[in-house]
């Protein structure tokens, strides 16, 4: 049985509270949400904080979710709060979609929307224990200095796999980010860097408080996820789609892919074919085939490369149909039945 490393656990009642602990020791303190992803990690080693501090307490501030101008979404919704609301499911679909998707119902009753915006990522090399890691002399990503996947980066390519960042950054979401020095709000996009280490571009005394999301009108969304079991496993290749339409027309578009690098990774140009367009199937054709350009995925998860990024096409592809109208319930059975095979 593997056992959690010693730590300190703080339990504050505000945010306020929580912030001015966490400049106390921001480089060895973590935050804990749901604890879904940060507390597997810890019994592996891979993340060894010496203090953690706890969210739970703050509920009361961070839990929310209201329909005002913008959508706000507190941080400490859980996933399955999240996808019990009739108005993110009506308004903004491919989210729910996504949420949807996350591991299981039992760890989406624990699992929170910040945590699952700053989760880990991963890699083959890194998601394994600690007796594991050390008889490759771990790797780059922690205790290593070697990056297995390509011994010649300069950098570790491990994977984006949160399900909804890609969706929340095609839907144009903001982040508020809270420290003892004040609040600042940034683009979700601006959240990531591409680099499997310093994947968050958050400091480290800064707390994610909300999400805010503009409002839907005259958007659809979808959301599309590769992974080998339906019921359970984290996303290796994914599409969110979000398009703005004047009767048939797009008039406004975004396409963003997960899984296929460090950070979740926006096709400008696949979205921008679709400008001014009617979504036939040569114009998704097209812009499913662009929108696969930007994806860089690496010998690092399930699947093989070079078939994950040829997924891509489709995956896009499929969730343009869906925006369009299609009804894709059949699609998508037959794709999780396949993967089974
Ligand atoms: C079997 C299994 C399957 C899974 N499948 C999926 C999947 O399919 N898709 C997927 O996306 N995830 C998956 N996960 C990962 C995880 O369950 C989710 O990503 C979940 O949403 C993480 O949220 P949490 O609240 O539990 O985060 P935690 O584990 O508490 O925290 C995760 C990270 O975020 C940081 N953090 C948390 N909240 C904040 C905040 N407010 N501000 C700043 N930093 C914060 C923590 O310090 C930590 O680094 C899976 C996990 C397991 C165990
Ligand atoms: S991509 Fe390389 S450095 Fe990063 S976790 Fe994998 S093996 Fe380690």
């Amino acid at each position: 049985m593997m056992r959690l490393p010693h730590f300190r656990y703080r339990a504050p009642r505000s945010v306020g509270d929580a912030v001015s602990w966490l400049a106390e020791s921001p480089e060895t303190t973590m935050i804990l949400a749901g604890g879904t992803d940060l507390l597997p990690n810890m019994k592996r080693r891979q993340q060894v904080p010496q203090t953690l501090l706890a969210l739970r307490g703050l509920r009361h501030e961070l839990a929310s979710i209201k329909f005002e101008d913008d959508t706000v979404i507190g941080a400490g919704v859980t996933l399955s709060d999240l996808i019990a609301s009739p108005q993110i499911r009506d308004a903004y679909r491919g989210l729910w979609q996504a949420a949807s998707q996350v591991a299981t119902p039992h760890l989406r009753n624990m699992a929170t929307l910040g945590g699952n915006l700053c989760l880990d990522t991963r890699c083959t090399y890194y998601d394994q224990n600690y007796e594991w890691r050390k008889a490759i002399d771990f790797c780059m990503k922690k205790d290593g200095e070697t990056c297995w996947v390509a011994t010649s980066s300069p950098k570790c390519l491990a994977v984006s796999s949160t399900d909804t960042a890609p969706m929340l950054q095609a839907l144009g979401a903001k982040v508020t980010l809270v420290s003892a020095r004040g609040e600042r709000v940034v683009p979700l996009s601006d959240l990531y860097a591409n680099d499997g280490i310093h994947y968050l571009t958050k400091a480290r005394d800064e707390i994610l408080t909300r999400i805010s999301l503009p409002r839907a009108e005259g958007w659809r969304s979808a959301y599309w996820k590769l992974r080998r079991r339906g019921s359970v496993d984290f996303p290796v290749a994914a599409a969110a789609v979000a398009a703005r339409f004047d009767g048939a027309r797009v008039i406004d578009a975004r396409i963003v892919l997960g899984a296929v690098s460090s950070k979740p990774q926006a096709s400008n140009r696949a979205a921008q074919l679709l400008k001014d367009q009617h979504l036939s199937d040569e114009v998704i054709d097209a812009a499913a085939a662009v929108a696969a350009e930007v994806a860089k995925p690496m010998d690092n998860t399930d699947f093989e490369l070079v078939w994950r990024k040829k997924m891509v096409t489709s995956l896009v592809r499929d969730a343009l149909r869906e925006v369009r109208g299609d009804d894709m319930r059949a699609r998508r059975r037959q794709i999780a039945r396949q993967l089974l095979l």
